[in-house]
């Protein structure tokens, strides 16, 4: 038996204003799997995510997240389908408290809700005696802590997550990837990482691609990638 991928991209062409800056690109992502989206700035990954959790129409190519088309779905749709996205800039509302900002993000009934709210935290203690603080006061690594609780309390099928350790120090980085492992592996979600941080990111996750210039360049398990550190190196120089 063939299992499905929760997202299955095939010659996908995204870029902004009917410019393809994406190309030809062709990527899948299983359940429980964790995926790496690497390549050196202006690659064209944000461009990808976007693609993904609906907000870029594509050009050209198949999109399918969780078995149907996310083309012609309008945005705000895709969250009830089970698609998560934690965006470059977090997009926390700094002036609501921790726990309004994870209210946001559930849907369901009361009970439902609470449960999975209280799953969330869990997976973030450090948020747990700072529920009542306002996000705009939390340091950069509980705020990325909050935008992933906020993403995961509605239980995702599929994560799409930009720049985890955009402004964190290394060691938050290597505290806060391991989770989004365990996460994907506990819950069976989906997730495709966008990293600066290669070599942290081939450490969680199972498989990797490399875009350079909106193409495809690489692609493989993360053990093969982080072993080829010349290839890999080669690639990100273009
Ligand atoms: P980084 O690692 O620097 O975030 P990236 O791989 O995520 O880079 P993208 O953000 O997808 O790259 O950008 C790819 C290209 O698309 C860049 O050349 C960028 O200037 C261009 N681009 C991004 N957003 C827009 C936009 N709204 N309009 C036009 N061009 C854009």
């Amino acid at each position: 038996m063939t299992v499905q991928p929760v997202i299955d991209v095939e010659g996908l062409s995204a870029g902004y204003g009917g410019v393809p800056i994406v190309r030809d690109l062709s990527l899948t992502v299983g359940a429980g799997e964790v995926v790496a989206l690497l390549g050196p700035n202006g690659a064209g990954k944000t461009t990808t995510l976007l693609t993904l959790s609906g907000l870029l129409a594509p050009i050209s190519g198949r999109v399918d997240v969780l078995g149907a088309t996310i083309v012609g779905v309008r945005p705000h749709m895709l969250p009830r389908r089970g698609v998560a996205h934690v965006p470059e800039d977090r997009s926390l509302f700094f002036d609501l408290t921790v726990e309004e900002n994870i209210r946001l993000g559930l849907t369901g009934e009361r009970t439902a809700r609470r449960d999975a709210r209280d799953r969330a935290l869990a997976l973030f203690p450090a948020l747990q005696p700072l529920a009542r603080r306002k996000a705009g006061l939390l340091s950069g690594g509980e705020q990325q802590m909050l935008a992933m609780a906020r993403a995961l309390v509605s239980e995702p099928k599929v994560l799409l997550v930009d720049e985890l350790s955009l402004g964190l120090a290394p060691i938050i980085v290597e505290r806060l990837l391991p989770i989004v492992r365990d996460i994907a592996h506990q819950t069976g979600c989906g997730v495709l990482i966008v990293e600066q941080h290669v070599h942290m990111a081939l450490e969680i996750a199972d498989r990797g691609y490399v875009l350079s210039n909106g193409q495809l360049r690489l692609e493989g398990r993360a053990g093969d990638l982080a072993a080829n550190r010349s290839l890999l190196e080669e690639t990100y120089l273009g």
